[in-house]
């Protein structure tokens, strides 16, 4: 009866699922939040005022229909749910879980400010986890199948993405990655505690069974070259990502016990999984004091791996100050949860010691005047140096693109940050300077989000699809 309520928003509140005991947290490598039930699933997706113009769909990267699938859910018909939901993403459990809807479809519902914005990513995730448990799989019988082949190098998410509707639309794609597994960053970079590596394996298992082939541990430029994989396919889709780290510039950061963010990311999810295939590859953190540079969604899963470590202590020094972190909400939150100790308005300018890492030598900033992107640029505070003691530093400055060497030969044309040229916006979307190849993701955008890399695949292939004419 109460599901009748059309005032469901103030009655019931906006909650979130049940996290794990701290305790427990400290510790395991597993997702942090417990499923919602059917009945809170029910319940909060009732609270969708379905309004007339939908903020949350527009601030939704690949536009799903939300408040649609809210109202499946709280009737309680997940079947239709997870096929409507399928229209716009390509991997809805994963965004579910990792997209930082703060800033997305929840910062944006007309509930947010005085009520509390309706549990839109949680209830993406219950909608696809529900299906899977109920042994729903993506129907294609339907499909006819064209005889264009199309390869995607880059099994992350705009790869997944492209091949996806490739796949539905009777275009076959074959999908090289060099690593063992599916999944882009999310697989090696994105620890379990946000996102436990059974989701991807599923999906490989799904997408293979579509029709979707892998060739996996297959490095393009080496163990395979591009040429005859432009000579075999009828076009190419690059999803490969950026990969260079970048550095602070400062003296100190090649001491020992200095490491970039993501081989320790790596590292530790190769130990975990147990893909190492030495086990000296692994860097831990058990008894030392380890301090991260940095304030993005990789500082904070270099802290709460560290955590999860055991190590002594975690401190995080940032820039700028807590409103301007360019991280979720929402895991700077869990991260202070856990132990994670934040030292916000503070700049790194040295990383001290002796062949070995000692501390780094840290100055206190205040925010000044904008910078060219509009975020107001840290200035230092005269006489305010002070070194913090480290054991390890974890440097999570960010990335800058690692576009391939052989590019060139195929007249791949590179912006002046060195990213892919791929425009949206032309004849053919995501088409290189050369017309057989198409690019999108992390490699064309920079680093940004894992929803906005699967956008970028999906129009990429509607795009493969008009130059293919099919
Ligand atoms: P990637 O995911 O990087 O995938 C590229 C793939 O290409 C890789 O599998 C790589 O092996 C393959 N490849 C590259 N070169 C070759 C080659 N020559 N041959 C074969 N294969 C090749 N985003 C969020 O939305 N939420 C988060 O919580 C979040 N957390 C993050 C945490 C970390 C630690 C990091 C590093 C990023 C995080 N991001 C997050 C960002 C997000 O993961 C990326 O924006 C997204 O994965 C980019 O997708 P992509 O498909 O463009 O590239
Ligand atoms: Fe929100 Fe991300 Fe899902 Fe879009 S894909 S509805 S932004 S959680």
């Amino acid at each position: 009866e109460r599901l009748n309520n059309d005032f469901q928003f103030v009655d019931v509140g906006r909650r979130d699922p049940a996290k794990k005991e701290l305790s427990a947290r400290k510790e395991e490598f597993v997702e942090i939040y417990e499923p919602m039930g059917q009945r809170q699933a029910a319940e909060q997706s009732h609270r969708c005022l379905d309004c007339g113009n939908p903020y949350c769909e527009w601030k939704c990267p690949v536009h799903n229909y939300i408040p649609n699938w809210l109202k499946l859910v709280s009737e309680g018909n997940i079947l239709e749910a997870v096929e409507l939901s399928h229209q716009t993403n390509s991997l809805p459990e994963v965004c579910g879980r990792v997209c930082p809807q703060d800033r997305l479809c929840e910062g944006a519902c007309t509930l947010n400010d005085d009520f509390g914005a309706v549990t839109i990513g949680n209830t993406e995730k219950y909608i696809t986890d529900t299906a899977f448990a109920m042994g729903w799989k993506p129907d294609l019988t339907n499909v006819t199948k064209t005889d264009k082949r199309v390869a995607v190098i880059g099994a992350g998410p705009a790869g997944l993405g492209c091949a996806d509707v490739l796949i539905r639309n009777g275009v076959t794609p074959v999908v090289f990655d060099k690593y063992p597994e599916v999944g882009g960053l999310l697989t090696f970079g994105i620890p379990e505690f946000k996102l436990e590596k059974t989701v991807m394996s599923k999906r490989r298992e799904l997408f293979t069974e579509m029709g979707v082939e892998f060739r996996l541990n297959t490095e393009v430029g080496k163990d395979i070259e591009f040429q005859s994989i432009i000579d075999e396919f009828d076009a190419v889709f690059l999803a490969m990502g950026t990969y260079t780290n970048m550095k602070g510039g400062f003296d100190g950061e090649d001491l020992d016990g200095v490491y970039d963010a993501l081989p320790f990311l790596i590292s530790n999810v190769n130990h975990n999984q147990g893909w190492e295939k030495d086990p000296s590859e692994f860097i831990d953190m058990k008894g030392k004091k380890v301090v991260v540079l940095g304030g993005g969604d990789t500082a904070m899963d270099c802290n709460r791996t560290s955590i999860r470590q055991q190590a002594k202590s975690v401190t995080c020094a940032y820039r700028r100050d807590e409103a301007n972190m360019p991280g979720s909400v929402r895991e700077v939150g869990n991260a202070k949860e856990e132990g994670v100790q934040f030292l916000f308005n503070r700049q790194p300018v040295e990383i001290v010691g002796d062949g070995k890492v000692e501390g780094v030598k840290l100055v206190t900033t205040k925010l000044g005047e904008p910078d060219e992107n509009g975020r107001r640029r840290p200035e230092v505070i005269e006489g305010s140096e002070e070194v913090l003691e480290a054991d390890i530093v974890l440097v999570a400055f960010g990335f800058q693109p690692s576009p391939a060497p052989w590019f060139e030969n195929f007249g791949i044309k590179l912006n002046d940050w060195k990213g892919v040229i791929a425009p949206e916006q032309q004849t053919y979307k995501f088409q290189t300077s050369n017309e057989k190849i198409f690019a999108g993701g992390d490699m064309v955008r920079g680093s940004d989000l894992v929803v906005t890399a699967i956008y970028e695949g999906r129009q990429a292939a509607e795009g493969i699809m008009d130059y293919l004419d099919v």
